[in-house]
């Protein structure tokens, strides 16, 4: 078994070796720039040119529809900024209360410059409010951006249903799908969705590249000037060895697809059985059957996240806390908050994200590690009387 057991991978992946391979050589010898005429950097051209083809691939869509952008965030704010720049007679932007900053920090920025910021709710289980989206579709809306997945639950929206909705009403649907590319399948070519984000770090390639897809025929103004390049779309010299890298991710993460929907899923589901079965007090968050086959979002009652990440750490276990910790006191996360967790709960959530790489004889360690851990830091708990 490995020194460190990684059950983080809504934070970042492991660069699979196939993608180092792959962009190895345009780290060193191969340099040229793809915009150059000469041939030396024309080659680059041509593998920039076959990276977008493979994302392409994996997402269902044409080639040309990718924009090769510096991460998700970036690919959220362009879609978002973007698309406002050429409808400026509509002031509306319609998200949830459950996206990541990327989206929610961007809303609040346009707030302050006089947009209109409609946050549709979730029940407890993560689960959109419908009813209140369908309302919330007014003339003045210029956008609506709903993630595909959630990165700290793994709920799932219903994307399909809710790109229908907004395409009725002749309105740009935008869907933060940097959690489920790689995890989920899809097909954009038939789905009611204009623009989509995407992350390389979020499926085995390297941090600093990620993608936008927009649908043909979309307008977006670019939200970086400069060059020509990405056709005019997303200036700035491309981060080729990046480029390649997600571009080979993609490919890796098509062939591996089935693979994340059952055995890495049953590796998900056999860690939370054996935990929820060891840990009295312990309770899933999220819609469990709507969920992205890797995450699993656990709350043990009356004890905090980061003690249980502290010990977890000692056993070189990695996951995530559902907490943040805001000028000296310990916040619990907007997506909890937003379910109407109890802050009970939800000060001691705990986050697994797993992925191809790991393995059985990993989970049953951290199962067996678990209750200990639990039941040292509830002795210690001011919460807990005997
Ligand atoms: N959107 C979601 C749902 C995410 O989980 C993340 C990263 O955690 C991002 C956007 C930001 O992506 P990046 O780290 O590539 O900027």
């Amino acid at each position: 078994m490995n020194d460190v057991i990684y059950m983080d991978n809504n934070a970042t992946t492991m660069v699979a070796e196939e993608v180092i391979a792959e962009m190895t050589p345009y780290l060193g010898r191969l340099y040229g720039n793809p915009s150059s005429m000469h041939s030396f950097g024309g080659q680059v051209g041509g593998k920039i040119a076959q990276a977008r083809a493979r994302v392409a691939k994996l997402l269902g869509c044409l080639p040309e529809e990718i924009i090769f952008t510096s991460c998700g965030t970036e690919s959220d704010n362009a879609a978002i900024r973007g698309t406002l720049e050429t409808i400026p007679q509509r002031r509306t932007v319609l998200t949830t209360r459950v996206e990541h900053p990327a989206v929610l920090s961007t809303c609040r920025q346009l707030e302050r410059h006089g947009y209109a910021i409609v946050e549709i709710a979730v029940d407890k289980q993560g689960r959109l409010d419908m009813d209140q989206l369908a309302d919330s579709l007014t003339d003045d809306v210029a956008i609506v951006s709903v993630m595909w997945a959630n990165n700290e639950t793994g709920t799932v929206f219903p994307v399909e249903q809710i790109g229908a909705m907004v395409r009725a009403r002749g309105i740009v649907f935008h869907t933060d799908a940097v959690q489920a590319v790689g995890k989920l399948p899809m097909k954009l070519s038939d789905l009611p969705i204009d623009m989509l984000s995407l992350s390389g770090h979020k499926l085995h390639a390297p941090k600093g590249v990620g993608g936008l897809y927009v649908r043909k025929g979309t307008r977006l103004s670019p939200f970086m000037l400069g060059g020509h390049q990405e056709s005019g779309r997303r200036a700035g010299t491309e981060n080729v060895p990046g480029i390649i890298a997600m571009g080979k991710a993609c490919d890796l993460a098509g062939a591996n697809i089935e693979d994340e929907n059952t055995r890495v899923r049953q590796l998900r589901d056999r860690l939370e059985a054996g935990i929820l079965q060891t840990c009295p007090g312990s309770m899933v968050n999220g819609d469990t059957e709507n969920r992205l086959p890797n995450t699993t979002n656990i709350s043990f009652e009356y004890i905090e996240g980061e003690a249980i990440l502290l010990m977890l750490n000692r056993f070189g276990i990695c996951a995530s806390s559902g907490s943040a910790c805001t000028s000296g006191s310990l916040e619990p996360s907007h997506v909890l908050r937003a379910m109407g967790v109890p802050f009970t709960a939800a000060h001691g959530s705990i986050r697994f994200s797993l992925s191809r790489y790991n393995t059985e004889e990993e989970v049953d360690f951290v199962i067996e590690k678990m209750s200990p851990v639990v039941n040292r830091l509830r002795e210690l708990s001011p919460f807990v009387t005997a």
